[in-house]
């Protein structure tokens, strides 16, 4: 094998109570990618449409995430790699626009050595790659890209990562509102400490949310997804917010957050039509608020990166 294309998706991290540790992947968003071996030893990318990134390997976050796996790959290979994005995630739009591209050239990479690697290892590179934009080797968006379904970082030292069984007509309803947040902008504004009791409550959440999930529980999926300690500061940076979650509310979905470091709101919704209802009526709402927007209906995808 000399060339694949693959199909990377967007990803939700966070997923309103798990902060930095759950995650879970979508599959009518995402970007795709050509990783092709040349002669030219190292890394290059070689081609970026959709949007204005860098070329330069290393500060791109595909270029970043490949040269971590090269370096511990431990034969001595007398080729290198070229990496094509065609980008559909748009960079700041808290649905893992840069996870998939990290996630994507391991995956892309690991194919073409005839997989080396586990997929534990592959997260580990991909996260190497969302240091380079995260200050932090942050894992919650690159592993649902991998993983596909929901994952769970369960710590970092060592890094270890658990997939979650996701219950087959589950939905999400994503509004992304065209402004851009960066992950720093919205870490910054992050308190340093919380509150024991909203602490308590946040992680009574997380572990009723992977339960819900493991016995396919809608209801109580839906009543984990709240958020007492990230969600009321980044909100504020979210125009219309509240608007869109009642919204939510009163149509029937499970419950909602905010995607990533935002902009993107997500819904999750118990089947396709539910969802598609659901879009139809948030886009009624938002275009009062006078700010572009692109909104998406997409499937919880269980297989994560595929080649197409
Ligand atoms: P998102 O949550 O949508 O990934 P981030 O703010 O985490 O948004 O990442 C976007 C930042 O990463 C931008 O500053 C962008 O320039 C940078 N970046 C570097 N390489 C890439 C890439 N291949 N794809 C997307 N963003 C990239």
């Amino acid at each position: 094998m000399k060339e694949i294309k693959i199909f990377s998706p967007g990803t939700i991290a966070n997923v309103s109570c798990g902060f930095d540790a759950l995650g879970c992947c979508l599959d009518t968003i995402g970007d795709e990618m050509i990783i092709r071996k040349t002669d030219k030893k190292g890394v290059q990318i070689t081609k970026i449409t959709g949007d204005d990134l860098p070329f330069e390997t290393h500060k791109n976050v595909a270029g970043v995430a490949a040269l971590a796996l090269l370096e511990k790959y431990n034969k001595s290979i007398d080729y290198g790699f070229e990496i094509e994005i065609y980008k559909n995630i748009k960079p700041g739009s808290g649905i893992g626009s840069s996870a998939a591209s990290a996630a994507g050239a391991v995956f892309g990479i690991n194919k073409l050595l005839n997989e080396p690697f586990t997929a534990q290892e592959l997260i580990l590179f991909a996260s190497k790659g969302e240091e380079l934009v995260s200050d932090f080797p942050i894992a919650d968006n690159v592993a649902p890209a991998l993983l596909g379904g929901f994952t769970l970082v369960k710590g970092y030292d060592p890094l270890k990562v658990l997939k979650l069984p996701v219950m087959d007509d589950l939905y999400a309803t994503i509004l992304h509102p065209q402004i851009e947040i960066k992950t720093s902008e919205s870490r910054a504004i992050l308190p340093e400490k919380a509150n024991l009791k909203d602490a308590v409550k946040q992680w009574a959440n997380v572990g009723a949310l992977v339960h819900a999930l493991h016995t396919e529980d809608y209801d109580l999926f839906g009543s984990s997804l709240h958020d007492l300690i990230v969600e009321p500061y980044r909100s504020q940076l979210i125009p219309g917010f509240d608007q869109v979650v009642k919204t939510a509310k009163d149509n029937g979905a499970l419950g909602s957050g905010i995607s990533g470091s935002g902009p993107s709101i997500f819904s999750f919704c118990k089947g396709i039509q539910q969802a598609e209802k659901l879009r139809d009526k948030i886009k009624k709402v938002y275009k009062k608020a006078d700010i572009p927007f692109h909104i998406y209906v997409s499937k919880i995808n269980k297989k994560g990166i595929k080649l197409i």
